[in-house]
């Protein structure tokens, strides 16, 4: 099923709309906030359409899919980020080709990052993701080990942790939702006003297609937005 470009267009404008009235509703700008576009299942043409529209962050959640489509996204206009569960044997595919790791949770995963970044002579930019729900079955460091881990990071070459991201569950009302935006926001503005060495809490990456405005409002700085950006997403059967 082939997505229409022009929907593509008409969502895009319609989303940086939105983003620039929930950013001025907290008193910031659209400026203040990075849209980073989901592209999962979305083929290269179609992603570096909407970068030609203005785009400027994309992320990937499969490391397979990301190596199959990298030699074709318009990597000059745009910075491509790696927001998917990470698994360490695969974490040396992508160093040097991402530009943030939104999704590290242990200090092993930590570790390969930098010894990777090590090996390609350059430095890494990683978020610490966090389970704010507390679900078992979801990746994520728990909110009460999250400093232990920023400690036993903090001394790591070759990597920067640049803040935190979160994928809250999913909520039946806002209220609900905008709990765990607040949940984040807190930590977030706690462990910033710690200033441990070489931690910066630059990006709360937090809010998707249904909840970006909300999470903007509760203090996010990135939002990930895929199906309200491209459609739906379909899966080969
Ligand atoms: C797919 C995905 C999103 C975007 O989801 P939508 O609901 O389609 O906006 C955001 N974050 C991560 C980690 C994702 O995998």
């Amino acid at each position: 099923m082939a997505r229409s470009l022009a929907d593509v267009e008409y969502n895009y404008h319609h989303i940086c709309e939105e983003i620039a009235r929930a950013a001025e509703s907290v008193g910031k700008t659209a400026d203040d906030i990075t849209f980073l576009a989901a592209t999962k299942t979305v083929d290269a043409p179609t992603i570096n359409h909407a970068i030609l529209l203005g785009l400027r962050y994309i992320g990937e959640n499969r490391v397979q899919e990301l190596l199959s489509k990298y030699g074709e996204y318009d990597l000059e206009h745009a910075s491509l980020q790696f927001i998917g569960h990470l698994q360490t044997n695969k974490v040396r595919q992508i160093v040097g080709k991402v530009d943030l790791i939104q999704s590290v949770d242990s200090v092993k995963l930590a570790q390969e990052i930098s010894r990777c970044s090590i090996k390609r002579n350059t430095e890494t930019g990683i978020l610490l993701e966090v389970n704010i729900g507390r679900e078992e079955n979801k990746s994520g460091v728990l909110p009460e080990q999250l400093e232990e881990l920023l400690y036993q990071i903090r001394d790591i070459p070759a990597i920067k942790v640049r803040g935190l991201m979160a994928i809250p569950p999913i909520c039946e009302n806002a209220q609900e939702n905008r709990k765990f935006f607040d949940k984040m926001r807190n930590i977030f503005l706690d462990i910033d006003s710690k200033n441990i060495d070489n931690i910066s809490m630059d990006i709360l990456s937090m809010g998707m297609s249904d909840d970006y405005a909300e999470a903007i409002r509760c203090g996010a700085t990135m939002v990930r937005v895929g199906s309200a950006l491209f459609g739906a997403r379909y899966y080969p059967a």
